[in-house]
């Protein structure tokens, strides 16, 4: 019975081929660059009870109003598919006791992500993110040091373009206070503002920083900026954090227009973009958010990190590594020998297919019933350094790079690939 073709969900896809060898490459460089720096990997389920977000983004960011997968499961209880991943660390860094370890404690992670948004060309349903919380430290240096391992993956990855926009958005305190002095400027120039900004203006007043709406924009312009008030710790903390950046040689624009999408922020915030992205210019960015722990259940504690997009690492990134996973070995067999001969031919190549992976070369089996001369081309289209072919009495090896060829006893091929390796090495 044939059915009609079912795709995979919009704003979804399959990583394949030169995609998947280039999403590996990333998580090697992560892992060399963060691991280095004494981050350790952690993974979080997949799903979280949807308080989590609630409680820790916040209910009045778009994730949590409209761009959650939120679902009950079979007993009832409400679960949502993680849009981020900076509250189920802090969750599993209280759940673990992780307050206990040596601080700070530094984490990351390289997972899938769930939001229902306009899918379009660098923006998904599901995406991949990789990410670093650094907690319970509110040293500059652990902002400063985020930032540079951040700028150091995008910089490996061949990222061009890349600006770095920096910003402190303060304390609870000094954040209340603009708040309050925003909501006023908004209010009395209410008619310029886009409907939306004005429909925001009680729930997430600093939003209107980031609508590319004409009257909006202009409103803005004209906004008192959170930079000129913060207060005396905070102003200090964020010119260490600059003092810190500068001494590293990184390259920053102090933008006081900078507000995150998540109500979590403390301090500082700041934002990676490349200009070979097009509309949806962010990379990664992040920055620290000193009551998450809290709020979260867990004891006081500072924290700080970020999230980059996978996929758009590689859009902006440089060109994939050469080459993939080189083969080794290519094991084919006569097909055309004499009658019966095939099972025999094939269980002998088996052989040298498994013998081949034990001495940890990288072998591949013919396994498409080609003729001899399409064994070789797909060989060869594989990249494959040797290849054997075997035969009812013996087994021919072929070096495909200068197309040189011996006749060996069968049992002594994995031995004279091996020795052709060496010697090449
Ligand atoms: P955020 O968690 O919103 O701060 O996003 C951090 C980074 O994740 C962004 O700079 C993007 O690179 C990436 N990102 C966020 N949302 C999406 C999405 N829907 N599709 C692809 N990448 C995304």
């Amino acid at each position: 019975m044939s059915g009609e073709q079912i795709k995979a969900p919009r704003g979804t896809d399959d990583v394949l081929g030169e995609q998947a060898v280039a999403r590996a490459t990333l998580e090697a460089r992560a892992t060399a660059i963060l691991q280095g720096a004494g981050y350790e990997r952690i993974e979080t389920p997949t799903f979280e009870a949807t308080e989590l977000f609630a409680r820790g983004v916040g209910s009045s960011t778009d994730i949590v109003r409209k761009e959650m997968y939120t679902f009950a499961d079979g007993g009832g209880r409400s679960l949502t598919l993680r849009p981020e991943g900076t509250a189920p660390v802090c969750r599993a860094y209280v759940q673990h006791g992780m307050h206990k370890l040596p601080q700070p404690v530094k984490l990351w992670y390289l997972s899938s992500f769930f939001r229902y948004e306009r899918a379009q060309k660098g923006r998904y349903r599901q995406f991949w993110q990789v990410g670093a919380e650094a907690l319970g430290s509110e040293d500059p240096a652990v902002d400063a040091e985020s930032i540079v391992l951040l700028g150091a993956l995008l910089r490996e990855m061949g990222v061009s373009g890349v600006r770095l926009r920096l910003s402190s958005l303060g304390g609870a305190e000094s954040r209340e206070r603009y708040r309050e002095r925003l909501q006023k400027h908004l209010r009395a120039n209410e008619q310029r503002l886009s409907s939306e900004v004005r429909e925001r203006i009680e729930l997430n007043p600093l939003r209107a920083f980031d609508s590319a709406h004409e009257g909006t924009v202009a409103t803005m312009l004209e906004a008192p900026k959170l930079l000129d008030e913060l207060d005396a710790g905070d102003t200090e903390h964020f010119a260490e954090v600059r003092a810190l950046l500068d001494r590293a040689g990184v390259a920053y624009e102090v933008d006081p227009t900078l507000v995150r999408g998540l109500d979590y922020y403390t301090r500082t915030v700041f934002e990676f973009t490349s200009d070979a992205l097009g509309a949806q210019s962010g990379v990664g960015g992040g920055g620290r958010y000193d009551g998450l722990v809290e709020q979260l259940g867990g004891p006081a504690t500072p924290g700080m990190g970020w999230a980059a997009g996978v996929e758009r690492i590689l859009l902006a990134g440089g060109p994939p590594a050469a080459g993939g996973h080189a083969v080794d070995l290519y094991v084919g067999f006569d097909v055309l020998g004499e009658d019966g001969s095939y099972p025999r031919v094939k269980r002998a190549a088996w052989e040298i297919l498994c013998e081949a992976r034990s001495a940890g070369l990288s072998a591949q089996l013919e396994m498409a019933g080609r003729s001899l001369k399409g064994q070789l081309g797909h060989a060869n289209r594989l990249g494959a350094r040797f290849v054997a072919i075997v035969g009812e009495r013996d087994t021919v090896l072929k070096d495909m790079r200068d197309g040189s060829q011996e006749t060996l006893d069968t049992d002594k091929t994995v031995h004279a690939a091996l020795r052709g390796l060496r010697d090449l090495a």
